[in-house]
């Protein structure tokens, strides 16, 4: 049995988004029924409905960064309460038997996982719809707690911008006193700036928009540097223990790995449409690293979720309603979002 569900989506690559109806299955045995508050708007919605990674099936309805309540349960299901906050990320199912779902590393599940929208649910058969939308169904043991005292709204962007920042810091050990660079002040970007920061590294941004210096500040970075001014980057040549390059967009890779410093790494999550080219000198003097990182899996992102409530971080966010999701893709085209759009779960039925 299915239920008709309110959401908003796209029919066809790079089309405005628009009003839709869609199904969503009656909880099962282990799902529960989770009334949507408010979903985050990732860069990654953006490239999938321009289908700038060619993957796309449409319509799709994006929407990763999921934050509601606990409507209903099924019979089995047990980890959760009616009216529990609870959030839901990139991730909505795996075979949970293979190494990589064993170590909680779903997102590369042997088998395929299901990704919250536009993936195949593990009967290979059915297409995900993502989070712009007045519910979701979820098998509990893909549903992470929100700890007390969070701002939802300001929680949402935890579920996908939150963990893909916090993983690469704790991969590539961010500790006290290493110096780290963002590349890109967005969305992931402004999350690294407050998670680097409260590990208790130096923190600089390396960005585009020079009107940005205000905010690098008061999210915790003590250096900054518009990148398109002349000579900006030279007082940083080999000065990073890590650089997060968060950037959407193709640019120069080669420079960026000149502020390393020796057997520094430079970590790719930004997942821009096309290849940059690599020159190996740069990485050879100084035995220099480059890395990419994908998500994080259920264990480390309810870790991230935790470490977020007792640090009290969450996103910056303007609070949109559906109808509005359209002109919130063109600013964030345009570098224009301070730092993450959160749309209103109550707006969709609206
Ligand atoms: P966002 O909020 O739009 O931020 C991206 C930032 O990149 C912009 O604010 C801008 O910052 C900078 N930028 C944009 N165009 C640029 C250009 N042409 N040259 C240099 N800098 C430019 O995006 P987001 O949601 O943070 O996502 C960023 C990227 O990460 C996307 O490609 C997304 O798909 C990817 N992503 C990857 C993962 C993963 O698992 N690895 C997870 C989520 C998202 P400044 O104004 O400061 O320059
Ligand atoms: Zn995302
Ligand atoms: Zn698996």
């Amino acid at each position: 049995m299915t239920q008709k569900t309110p959401a908003y989506g796209a029919r066809a690559a790079k089309v405005s988004l628009a009003s839709m109806t869609i199904e969503r299955r009656d909880p099962g045995p282990r799902d529960v029924e989770i009334e949507i508050l408010y979903c985050g708007i990732c860069h990654s919605d953006v490239h999938k409905v321009n289908d700038d990674w060619g993957t796309t099936h449409f319509p799709v309805v994006p929407g990763h960064e999921i934050v509601g309540r606990i409507v209903s349960r099924g019979a089995k299901a047990s980890r959760f309460h009616e009216d529990d906050l609870v959030g839901v990320g990139c991730i909505v199912d795996s075979c949970r038997a293979c190494s990589e779902c064993r170590a909680g590393r779903e997102m590369f599940c042997e088998k395929g996982v299901t990704f919250t929208f536009d993936s195949l649910e593990q009967d290979k058969q059915t297409w995900t719809y993502g989070g712009y939308s007045a519910n979701v169904v979820v098998d509990e043991r893909y549903v992470l707690r929100i700890p007390k005292g969070l701002d939802l709204a300001r929680a949402a962007p935890l579920m996908c911008a939150g963990i893909t920042t916090y993983s690469p810091l704790r991969q590539f050990g961010c500790k006290r006193g290493d110096h780290v660079a963002v590349v890109g002040l967005g969305g992931l970007g402004h999350m690294v700036v407050r998670l680097a920061a409260s590990m208790g590294a130096e923190v600089a941004v390396l960005s585009t928009s020079r009107d940005k210096e205000k905010d690098a500040a008061r999210l915790g970075a003590k250096r900054f540097a518009a990148t398109r001014e002349p000579g900006a980057l030279e007082t940083f040549e080999g000065a990073f223990d890590l650089i997060v390059d968060t950037v959407s967009a193709p640019h120069d890779l080669n420079k960026q790995l000149t502020l390393l410093r020796n057997f520094g790494t430079l970590v790719l999550v930004g997942l821009p449409p096309a290849a940059t080219p690599l020159d190996a000198g740069v990485l050879i003097r100084g035995n220099k690293r480059i890395a990419g990182s994908n998500i994080g899996g259920i264990p480390e992102t309810q870790e991230m979720l935790d470490y977020c409530g007792k640090h009290g971080i969450v996103a910056d966010v303007e609070v949109i309603k559906a109808n509005q999701i359209n002109d919130a893709y063109a600013r964030m085209e345009r570098g224009d979002v301070r730092y993450r759009f959160a749309i209103d779960g109550a707006s969709f039925g609206a």
